[in-house]
């Protein structure tokens, strides 16, 4: 039984891990986290750091030793660092969903097999399996490395005229998925907790706004309906199980919307926190972060019920220089991550307004 005054341990320390140590201090744990990086979000809200990289294998085992339950902010921790941490410490999530969820070509093909609606795909290796998948799926078809992708990065769209040569030379030959274009009408996600008795809470689906790939706005309620929401949640409870999953995950949603009405097609899971929950934190009766922490302890779920309607707005880059505007509007609630550069394309924090739902 893990109980308050443990140590949390948490893989990565970007601004993800610095939200989960928050809400675990709050909870009465201390944190201990581990990065690679030489200055990381996280550093300044927890009780202990390991600096070191992830292929340091005597420093990962002394920090799984150190830790009563570890999980991780990032999919990206090699699944050989998860499974030597996973064979001295409780590891949540386990090391099965990390490896799933980190390669798009096994998490396209898990999700497809529990039955879920997916783009069709296929895999990449060469370009000869490359022009066979264009062949097959068709142009416009969207070409991704399997892994290390994200906000866009690491992807091409192969339309009428595309050098598929080219395309797949843009990234590094990387084994990749190439899947059928999905003509969405909007992107939502949804963002759910599974406990270790298996017990399950998702937020109400969210929709979400990117701009340069990158998600700049996340609101709920969702323009959806009633049934297209109880689906979402239903197919985030079949994915937990699926993954036997304990912790707060994400998943990536397209929206479609047809003759039959409003319809869901499967993107991606983030097996962990993720920046569409960021609302939560003053949105719902319990943050994302704040359930993240009780799942992996062991603890009971707490409501996931929402406080309002709620905007939550990234700051990217330089938009973090209007700080102190963000200070002046009542009710706006401001969380900056502590990052020195405000790089452009760079997440520096986020603003969240809860309104009354009408
Ligand atoms: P991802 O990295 O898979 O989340 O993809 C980044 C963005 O690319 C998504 O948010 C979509 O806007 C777009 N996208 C990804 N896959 C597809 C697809 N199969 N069809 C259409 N758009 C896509």
């Amino acid at each position: 039984v893990i109980a308050p005054g443990a140590t949390l341990g948490i893989l990565g320390g970007g601004q993800l891990g610095r939200m989960i140590a928050l809400a675990a201090a709050s909870l009465g744990l201390k944190v201990h986290v581990f990065s690679p990086d030489e200055d990381s979000p996280a550093f300044d809200v927890c009780h202990a750091v390991t600096r070191a990289p992830f292929d340091d294998e005597e420093t990962l085992g002394r920090f799984a030793r150190a830790c009563d339950v570890v999980t991780y902010e990032f999919e990206n921790v090699p699944r050989r660092a998860a499974e030597i941490v996973a064979a001295l410490a409780k590891l949540r999530p386990n090391a099965d969903a990390l490896a799933i969820t980190q390669d798009r070509l096994a998490e396209k093909t898990f999700v497809s097999d529990l039955g879920l609606p997916t783009a069709a795909f296929r895999g990449v290796l060469d370009e000869a399996s490359l022009a066979q998948a264009v062949g097959e799926l068709g142009r416009p078809s969207v070409l991704k490395t399997r892994r290390f992708g994200y906000d866009g990065k690491g992807q091409a769209v192969l339309r009428d005229g595309s050098d598929l040569a080219a395309a797949f030379a843009s990234l590094s030959a990387a084994p990749s998925i190439l899947e059928a274009f999905v003509p969405f009408e909007r992107e939502i996600s949804i963002v759910a907790a599974r406990g270790v008795d298996g017990s399950f809470a998702a937020w109400e689906p969210v929709e979400n706004e990117h701009a340069d790939h990158i998600l700049s706005v996340s609101r709920v309620p969702a323009r959806i309906d009633a049934a297209t929401a109880d689906e979402a949640a239903s197919l985030a409870r079949r994915i937990g199980d699926g993954l036997d999953y304990v912790g707060v995950f994400a998943v990536e949603l397209f929206l479609l919307t047809g003759e039959a009405g409003q319809r869901l097609v499967v993107n991606e899971i983030a097996p962990r926190v993720h920046n569409s929950g960021h609302w939560t934190i003053e949105g719902a009766e319990t943050s994302q972060f704040e359930q993240h922490v009780r799942a992996v302890c062991g603890w009971p779920l707490g409501s996931p019920a929402s406080r309002g309607a709620v905007e939550m707005r990234n700051l990217i880059g330089e938009q973090a220089n209007a700080w102190s505007a963000v200070l002046a509007e009542p009710g706006a609630h401001l969380h900056l991550y502590g990052k020195a550069e405000a790089r452009a394309g760079r997440k520096m924090g986020h603003v969240t307004r809860v309104t009354p739902r009408i």
